[in-house]
């Protein structure tokens, strides 16, 4: 049995709506997803029913809410096969999950210490370890692509030395869709004692993500590109990676013992989630996981590349088009220039006819010298997406690359 596409376009409501007078078609899914009804409700049920703040309380609506928030801190377990509930930490998105590592890490940097970045980080990847260069004297590697957009495996295992504190790197591009060799890294990584932390904040949604499998020491998620909520990221970490990590902010929920002149700390995961947490968000991001889990992973897969490759075969047929990203096994993110076109206008053109793609450096200001570009235009697809939606923001291409040529 295939995916059911119609029905899964019925629990997503914005979906129903018109852009300029034409149905929408939503392709700006590496930027962030749609949340179906299952999300919406999940969130919204809570707040109407049982809604209090979490852990401190002994009463029946704190407990309530404490249960379902631990309940998604379960559900994140599962979903990436990490250990134990304790190696899942509540962020406000996939940004705040990296700052964390790096801001701990930074507190046990040495001047000339090592960290190893590839050319597609995200900015989210990239500018807090420039904080750990300014601030610490750290010297940041990078590492380069070969032409097809797959990272130089040959380059990464020269990058790594016994001064390599931490390789941080994308287990998906979010220009490219490179997927990276993830357990690759890691293993090289480990060989030369550096920690890996992986930012899967698009592979999330599109790999069948298995943290032990890959061996890395952190794991990031966020909410929004998983057809969940905005405002909850994830952190996943190693017991030992955790335990070895300070914690970032200071506040509630997060210490042991307070008094005037000594501060202990809690275990993680309450070590790094300092006050109170995004409840609401991770009760959200709990039921995105759910709702997806009722697919067979397979055939989502399946269907998302069937779009991918649908865009790419009748993109190989426009003149002067220029796909970015070509790695084999690459995930459903497609980045493209049309030569003389600024990628602004192509994302402007395409609203009118409803279509919502992405136009601009999405936060990967190094890949884009890398490419010998100033920006993109970016399609990326999703779960409720359809060939005749692909059909149609080929159409409208084409009409818009007339206009503009
Ligand atoms: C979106 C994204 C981030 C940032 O995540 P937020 O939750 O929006 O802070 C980091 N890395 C990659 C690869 C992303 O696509």
């Amino acid at each position: 049995m295939s995916l059911d596409i119609n029905h899964v376009r019925s629990q997503f409501p914005i979906l129903g709506r018109e852009v300029n007078g034409e149905p929408l078609i939503y392709f700006d899914n590496a930027a962030s997803a749609q949340k179906p009804n299952a999300v919406l409700d999940a969130m919204s049920d809570q707040a109407r029913t049982a809604y209090a703040n979490v852990h401190r309380g002994l009463h029946t609506l704190a407990n309530e809410t404490t249960e379902a928030f631990e309940g998604a801190r379960s559900t994140v377990q599962r979903f990436i096969n990490a250990p134990a509930p304790a190696n899942i930490i509540f962020t406000k998105g996939g940004t705040e999950a990296i700052n964390l590592v790096a801001s701990g890490i930074g507190q046990q940097i040495e001047p000339g210490d090592e960290i190893v970045l590839s050319v597609m980080e995200h900015h989210s990847n990239i500018v807090p370890w420039h904080f750990l260069r300014e601030r610490h004297g750290a010297v940041l590697k990078w590492v380069p692509l070969l032409e097809d957009g797959t990272l130089d495996m040959e380059a990464y295992a020269e990058a790594l030395t016994p001064r390599t504190k931490i390789v941080a790197v994308t287990h998906m591009s979010n220009v490219l869709g490179t997927v990276t060799d993830a357990a690759k890294i890691v293993s090289l990584a480990h060989e030369t004692g550096a920690r890996v932390l992986l930012d899967g904040c698009q592979a999330g949604v599109h790999l069948d993500v298995d943290v032990r499998a890959l061996g890395c020491d952190f794991y990031v998620l966020t909410g929004h590109k998983i057809y969940g909520p905005t405002g909850v990221g994830v952190l996943y970490g190693t017991s030992e990676a955790l335990d070895a990590l300070p914690p970032y902010q200071g506040g509630g929920e997060m210490i042991e013992i307070v008094e005037q002149d000594r501060v202990t700390y809690n275990a993680a995961p309450h070590k790094f989630e300092a006050g109170t947490p995004p409840i609401l968000q991770a009760i959200g991001l709990g039921a995105a996981i759910d709702w997806l889990n009722g697919f067979a992973f397979d055939q989502v897969i399946q269907h998302e590349e069937d779009l991918h490759q649908r865009a790419i075969d009748a993109l190989a047929t426009v003149n002067g088009l220029r796909v970015h990203g070509q790695a084999p096994g690459k995930g459903p993110v497609l980045s493209f220039s049309i030569e003389g076109i600024h990628p602004h206008d192509i994302a402007q053109l395409l609203d009118r006819y409803g279509i919502a793609v992405r136009a601009g450096h999405h936060c990967a200001q190094p890949l884009m010298t890398h490419l010998g570009v100033s920006a993109t235009a970016r399609a990326s697809f999703g779960i409720y997406n359809t060939m005749e939606e692909v059909d149609a923001f080929i159409e409208a291409l084409l009409k818009a690359r007339s206009m503009l040529l």
